[in-house]
């Protein structure tokens, strides 16, 4: 089935169509914010001198096919999903333990570690917690030829591209289907006659979320009573701000939120914890309105995700600074941390306790198992163990890859460059890795790129799925929202190992169900 859908599909473009097509969606990704700031590959430093330029972000000319079934699948897990990682933030002993292994190895999640201890130490003033999270997947051929969902990873911060995603789906839907009638702008194939990608609201899900927290936090916590603010703290050279815009603006039309933004850098200077008040309300006083000063109730984190980002101590003092206030933060440190790959690998274990049942105890038992079925295999690499075997030995690391504990894409070493790495680096430092079993998507599968600096790339593709959930709740696992809405698909060159957009390897794309 799979092999036969993929098979002769995207139709083939003449010059004269893909040119067609090219042209068409390089204007509408600039006329709908399909867009991103270009990069010094583009356009060299020093050569915008006025930052006024934005190109289209990488993106398909066609949608990619995608089984229904693992479409499906994915959207119906997603909630037990939200809560198996709010029940995991809870747990700061299991989590403790967990990151324990790391501490000694990983200077950076061992200094979010101690965020945390040093705000523990004080005391939280915020039991509430957001996360805004996006779960990855592939679909895995099977040797029997049917599909099964597989994930990737688990994102609890900064997961991005909800806000463009759903901009794909509306340029793909329009290429589909107008004008009415049978489709002119695609040559013809059965695919792109009977489907549209599905609905993408992306953008409401993760906004709603954020406006649920802006609610939960209640009313202003200083006096005289102050209004109050959503803060997107974003990284000072940031390029997927058009992303970030599709987010702030619904919450400000929409929902009638104030948002701002502040680079994580400016945080120090721009935002504040009054020492009088012991309730530590996080105020912020925007530099272009100096006379008029929000209380945060939410701080949604698109940056301090990456070790880079914290160039000194000054930007551990500024995290720390708003990890002790009282807004309600997407994520926590905790929550974090709860995305980490090990935590990921150690869920999957399947020997030893059964951690994802023990996080899922009100949950019926089949959908549990429903959401193991979507492990791939995951191994520590400790002393005598099948991960360590696995990993060392050419032929069988062949079909891993090796993940240390970060995000943001390009960190992880593939295949057969696994040993040597691993040998290149002293033993005691293994444990700061996971390695994990390659998911087998379709090998045939094909689709047309526009990369951002104009290149049309044409050849056999990879697809990622992501699909976007929102939670609050607060430390005792109380839940107060709980949804999951749109998704992510992005699509890269099968001969690439790396997945992320802004990294720079995949492009954005939509699913068609078959
Ligand atoms: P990050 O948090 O940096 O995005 P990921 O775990 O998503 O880390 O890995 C980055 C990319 O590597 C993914 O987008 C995917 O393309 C590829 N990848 C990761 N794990 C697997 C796997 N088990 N099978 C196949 N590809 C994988
Ligand atoms: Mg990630
Ligand atoms: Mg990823």
């Amino acid at each position: 089935m799979a092999e036969s859908v993929y098979s002769n599909y995207p139709p083939e473009l003449s010059p004269a169509q893909q040119k067609f097509l090219v042209t068409y969606v390089k204007d509408w990704a600039i006329q709908n914010g399909l867009a991103v700031r270009p990069s010094s590959a583009i356009i060299p430093n020093g050569a915008d001198t006025n930052g006024v330029l934005a190109t289209n972000a990488p993106v398909t000319l066609f949608p990619s096919p995608f089984p229904r079934s693992c479409f499906e699948e994915a959207t119906a897990l997603q909630e037990i999903y939200n809560e198996l990682y709010a029940n995991i933030t809870c747990d700061e002993k299991w989590l403790g333990q967990v990151v324990e292994e790391l501490i000694e190895v990983d200077d950076f999640v061992s200094n979010l570690w101690k965020v945390h201890l040093d705000v523990q130490k004080e005391g939280y003033v915020q039991n509430l917690s957001l996360g805004l999270f996006r779960s990855d997947y592939m679909a895995h051929v099977l040797p029997t030829g049917a599909t099964a969902l597989k994930q990737v990873e688990f994102n609890t911060i900064s997961s991005s591209f909800g806000g463009l995603s759903a901009r794909v789906r509306q340029l793909h839907t329009e290429l589909l289907s107008s004008p009415p009638g049978p489709s002119v702008n695609y040559p013809p194939h059965p695919l792109l006659q009977s489907e549209v990608p599905p609905e993408n609201p992306a953008v409401e899900t993760l906004s709603a979320g954020l406006a649920a927290a802006h609610t939960a936090y209640g009313v202003s916590k200083s006096r005289p009573a102050l209004p109050l603010c959503v803060l997107f703290v974003v990284q000072e050279a940031e390029r997927n701000v058009f992303d970030q815009h599709a987010l702030s603006r619904q919450l400000q039309t929409v929902h009638n939120i104030p948002v701002f933004r502040v680079s994580s850098v400016d945080i120090l200077d721009q935002t504040s914890i009054p020492s009088s008040n012991s309730a530590r309300p996080l105020l912020y006083q925007p530099p272009h309105s100096p006379d008029s000063t929000f209380e945060v109730t939410t701080v949604y984190l698109r940056a301090y995700y990456s070790p880079d980002e914290y160039k000194s101590n000054r930007d551990w003092e500024a995290r720390t600074h708003l990890e002790r206030s009282a807004a309600i933060k997407c994520p926590t440190v905790l929550n974090q941390l709860s995305g980490c790959k090990k935590v990921q690998q150690v869920l999957a274990e399947p020997a030893g306790p059964d951690h994802l049942s023990n996080f899922l105890k009100g949950v019926d038992k089949a959908l549990v198992e429903r959401v193991r079925d979507t492990f791939a295999p995951q191994y520590d690499l400790s002393s005598g163990s099948q991960g360590r075997t696995l990993a060392l030995n050419p032929e069988t690391a062949q079909n891993h890859v090796l993940k240390p504990q970060r995000e943001g894409g390009g960190n992880n070493i593939y295949k057969s460059d696994i040993p040597d790495f691993l040998r290149s680096m002293p033993e005691s430092d293994w444990r700061g890795w996971v390695l994990m079993e390659l998911i087998n998507p379709a090998p045939n599968a094909q689709n047309v790129a526009l990369r951002n600096d104009g290149e049309v790339l044409r050849g056999n593709v990879i697809s990622e799925l992501g699909v976007y959930g929102t939670i609050l709740w607060d430390s005792t696992g109380k839940v107060f929202h709980n949804e999951q809405g749109g998704y992510l698909l992005r699509t890269k060159g099968k001969e690439v190992n790396e997945g992320g957009v802004a990294a720079g390897f995949s492009s954005l794309d939509s699913a068609l169900l078959f």
